[in-house]
């Protein structure tokens, strides 16, 4: 838990979310400004502020969120159409909010490269 964090601060539930799955060390919520018909976040409990932030011991973890990333997707009903998944890192990468965050988002075409 880092004090002055926003998704810290939704996993101890003190900002209010729509949560789409928890367990003991992810969560998942429907991104509050929706880039995409569908749009989840899903995120470590522990606090990691961006994912070069994570070193050997996180191993496990970073396995258990892409493999919790595809359960949500197929229970979003993306799997046949597709779904693109994004970690923004730093400014150029485009992050915003620094507590490693997995984008889920599909229900439309995205093209690539992204603009
Ligand atoms: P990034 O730009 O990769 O750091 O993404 C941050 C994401 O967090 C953006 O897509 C925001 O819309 C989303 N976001 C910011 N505040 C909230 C919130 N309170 N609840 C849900 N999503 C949020
Ligand atoms: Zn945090």
């Amino acid at each position: 838990m880092s004090d002055d964090c926003l998704f810290c601060k939704i996993i101890a539930g003190e900002i209010p979310s729509d949560k789409v799955y928890s367990d003991d060390d992810v969560y998942a919520f429907h991104d509050i400004n929706p880039a995409a018909p569908s749009h989840i976040l899903i995120i470590p409990k522990k606090h990691l502020a961006d994912v070069k932030s994570a070193d050997d011991s996180d191993q496990a973890l970073l396995g258990k969120l892409l493999l919790k990333a595809n359960e949500i997707a197929r229970d979003q009903g993306l799997e046949e159409a597709g779904y693109r998944y994004v970690i923004n890192t730093g400014r150029d990468g485009g992050q915003t909010v620094y507590h490693l965050h997995l984008h889920i988002m599909g229900g439309r075409g995205m093209g690539w490269p992204p603009g």
